[in-house]
């Protein structure tokens, strides 16, 4: 079979600007060749043994020359394998895209571009920027404000670059924004014009410096702007005064890593970018099946003879219907059992495959479940309880005091991240520049520090940690860690407000350094 090569934009850092039709290229890849500009979140869309090669340059970084990076797509494809060349914003708007495109050409590599959301269009909207405006801007430029050396710059004087109601918009400006600036004004441009930068536009680190073309260069340096960023002339930058959505918002600028497994992300990972914070996934945990079905198949298979069934978490729901469905079972022969569900998302998950719940309580530890089952009459009664392999002994322990007959049954077990994802998890807290790091129960604290190791407190010394509830809190100061942001109630709505309340008087994380990014 020939393979293929998809140049695919992937939109400029924040992961919801990709296409749909690049994110269904992702999930079809073998082979994923991204630079630095596209987000690494991006590649959870991939399958797990789909081959990742980051290439590309990198501000200051190695950098992998272009004829390598062709040869490698040209090679995978020849070897029939699906490939997506990951490319910032969209592939044809600089950065090369159109010179990788010739070379499959050339090797008679079927190729397709999926355009992306070009940073020149998206930074400036992120900015509070529009590029034209009824009343000020019709006409926009994008340009390069770098130029190889011997080839011409566009912006020479007497060049078309800006007039009256243009806006000019410069991607590869950060080293030569002084001289960027000073052409424009040979050019003709007055220096009055207004101007900003914008630095990792889109992504938690966005930092924008505002000016005219005359002082811009001095701002930007003393803000200690660094690449990647790009600049907008015009006078549509006065609106950014009105429109700065992306920066007012509450969590703006903050880097928040969810320890939850990748498949629990959904609620609380969009609680936290909807008030603007950039999430990092460290699944420290991943939800497999028990080494053995056997126990669970057994108790499947005895519907009639158990009082109650108590489901501690939403994975042991999911696991038990799931080999149920796979025994060919029927849930209706369940109906003598009542049903009790540890905290509201397991009672939801109930709810959603039509299942009554008969008994939630009003606090979400194993504690709290035993003091209502034991009102409920739990004593004297047969309770299965489907649950996660490496469990609590509480629970069953307190049943069994209560008199109750309790049957604890692995229904899946939860294995640690691979070896890379720990690294880049690790380097990331190593170059602070994660402000929060989120744990929603015992065990991904205990498997964070299983996968980073116990220099833990002096891996967070700049990141501060926040717990769901006082047992997952406990259980991190255990490993000598500060738990900085914890709610009343041990929700993952709750965890996300207080987290908003905690950073709106927290102080801003310093600045990346020209190693950070
Ligand atoms: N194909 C890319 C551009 C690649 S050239 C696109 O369409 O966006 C690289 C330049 O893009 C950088 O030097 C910078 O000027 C700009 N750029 C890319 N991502 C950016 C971001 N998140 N914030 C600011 N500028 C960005």
């Amino acid at each position: 079979m020939a393979g293929k090569v998809f140049l695919v934009g992937a939109g400029p850092g924040d992961p919801g600007l990709i296409t749909l039709k690049g994110q269904r290229c992702l999930l079809a890849a073998d082979v994923v060749v991204y630079d630095y500009l596209a987000n690494p979140r991006l590649l959870d869309d991939t399958r797990p043994e789909a081959e990742r090669i980051l290439a590309g340059k990198h501000g200051g970084g190695p950098r992998v020359e272009q004829e390598v990076i062709n040869a490698l797509l040209v090679d995978r494809a020849r070897r029939g394998l699906v490939v997506v060349r990951l490319k910032g914003g969209d592939p044809f708007i600089f950065g090369r895209g159109g010179e990788e495109a010739e070379a499959m050409q050339a090797a008679g590599i079927d190729f397709e571009i999926v355009p992306g959301v070009s940073s020149a269009i998206a930074v400036p909207a992120y900015a509070g920027i529009p590029l034209t405006h009824r009343d000020l801007a019709s006409r926009v430029v994008f340009t390069a404000g770098y130029a190889e050396a011997g080839t011409p710059s566009d912006l020479a004087p007497g060049g078309e670059i800006a007039g009256p109601r243009t806006t000019l918009v410069l991607l590869m400006t950060q080293r030569q924004l002084a001289s960027n600036m000073n052409r424009l004004i040979a050019a003709g441009v007055p220096a009055a014009t207004p101007a900003a930068v914008v630095e990792w536009g889109t992504w938690a680190d966005q930092q924008t410096v505002m000016g005219t073309v005359g002082d811009l260069a001095e701002r930007a340096a003393a803000a200690g702007l660094q690449p990647p960023a790009l600049a907008v002339v015009g006078d549509v930058v006065r609106l950014r005064a009105r429109l700065n959505w992306f920066e007012s918002k509450p969590l703006f600028g903050r880097r928040i890593v969810v320890t939850r497994p990748r498949r629990q992300l959904g609620p609380f990972a969009d609680a936290l970018e909807a008030a603007g914070a950039e999430v990092v996934p460290f699944p420290t945990i991943e939800t497999v099946p028990p080494d053995s079905y056997e126990r669970l198949d057994d108790a499947l298979r005895r519907p009639a003879q158990f009082d109650w069934v108590v489901f501690t978490s939403v994975n042991g729901v999911h696991a038990f219907v799931a080999r149920l469905r796979t025994l060919g079972g029927d849930i209706r022969a369940w109906h003598r059992a009542r049903i009790a569900a540890i905290g509201p998302p397991t009672a939801q998950a109930l709810s959603e495959l039509g299942l009554q719940v008969a008994l939630v309580p009003d606090e979400y530890r194993a504690e709290a479940v035993v003091a209502a089952l034991h009102e409920a009459g739990v004593g004297g009664a047969r309770v299965l309880l489907p649950r996660a392999a490496q469990a609590r002994d509480v629970l069953p322990r307190e049943l069994e005091r209560l008199g109750a007959s309790v049957e604890d049954i692995a229904a899946y077990r939860t294995v640690r991240p691979a070896a890379a994802t720990t690294e880049a998890a690790r380097s990331l807290f190593a170059r602070r520049r994660v402000d929060l790091i989120t744990f929603t129960s015992s065990s991904t604290v205990h498997n964070f520090v299983a996968a980073v190791g116990t220099d833990c407190a002096a891996l967070l010394a700049e990141t501060a940690v926040g717990c769901i509830g006082p047992i997952t809190a406990d259980t991190a100061r255990s490993y000598g860690l500060a738990v900085a942001v914890q709610p009343a109630a041990y929700t993952i709505p709750a965890f996300a407000d207080a987290i908003v309340a905690h950073f709106r008087t927290a102080p801003r994380r310093p600045r990346q350094t020209a190693t950070g990014g």
